[in-house]
């Protein structure tokens, strides 16, 4: 029952609050008619994204579309290097940049797809020496969110990118069934979901290969994590993540002791 509650509600956000963001000359951002030489964002819009994908990094100064540090539990699982557009503020779900991610999740809309694989595609280009030589794999989504969606964003996603860049688009990693949504878990129950979820699938040779691995936002880093370490127990040489956003660090849901601690700390 909870499930169909669940599925129910969720359908009616995605079908009835943002039917107007189907029409694909609106803008993704605000819904707006685009003109001609727009193209997924209006001139408004773009500009958000823009200052989002433009703010400096506080470690290496680079804007953060060009940025490719990566963060401690990444770094642990062997992923030094994160390229990424952006910041995902969680609490600003209006953002346009954000909206840019609904909208590949949520609805077919083949020209946001095609402008994000473009903006990684140059990231990578820019960001990642000799990245021809890599394979690109992905973590696939769970079937829950598959039959909801109607198909899988990250894999359309990771065909697309791998086109940009002449590179081989791997299905190199599988997904067991069950488990919660990641979305409504905390920090730590995140990390205890994904355990033992991935496995290579059957007839893959990564053996000594550079892996870009592909997903869209990295909030605990659990679903990368737990990628990244089938990917080098069949053998991978080095992964590097890449992602539309990274929460930042404060996005970040904390156990709810420590969120009381802070406030009586004011
Ligand atoms: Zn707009
Ligand atoms: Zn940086």
């Amino acid at each position: 029952m909870g499930w169909l509650g669940n599925t129910a509600d969720k359908l009616k956000r995605i079908f009835g609050g943002a039917s107007r963001f189907l029409y694909p000359d609106a803008c993704v951002g605000c819904g707006e008619l685009l003109l001609r030489h727009e193209e997924v964002f209006c001139m408004a819009c773009e500009r958000f994204y823009a200052e989002a994908s433009e703010r400096e990094c506080a470690r290496c100064f680079r804007p953060r579309s060009r940025c490719i540090c990566s963060r401690k539990s990444l770094e642990d699982a062997k992923i030094p290097r994160l390229v990424k557009l952006f910041t995902y503020r969680a609490r600003q779900v209006d953002l346009p940049q954000n909206q840019l991610i609904f909208a590949l999740k949520h609805h077919h809309r083949s020209d946001v797809r095609t402008f994000i694989a473009s903006e990684l595609s140059e990231a990578i280009r820019e960001g990642i020496p000799r990245y021809e030589r890599f394979a690109l794999a992905y973590a696939p989504r769970g079937d829950r969110s598959i039959l909801l969606d109607g198909y899988d964003h990250i894999r359309e996603l990771s065909r697309e990118i791998s086109k940009e860049l002449g590179i081989t688009c791997l299905d190199a990693i599988g997904r067991r069934r069950g488990g919660e949504i990641q979305k409504k878990l905390s920090f730590h129950d995140r990390q205890r979901n994904m355990l033992g979820r991935f496995y290579l699938n059957d007839g893959v040779d990564i053996k000594g290969k550079s892996v870009f691995l592909i997903d869209d936002v990295v909030t605990s880093g659990a679903t990368l994590v737990e990628a990244a370490r089938v990917l080098y127990e069949g053998g991978a040489k080095e992964v590097v993540g890449v992602v539309i956003a990274a929460t930042g660090r404060d996005e970040l849901r904390r156990p709810r002791r420590y969120s009381i601690k802070y406030r009586t700390m004011k």
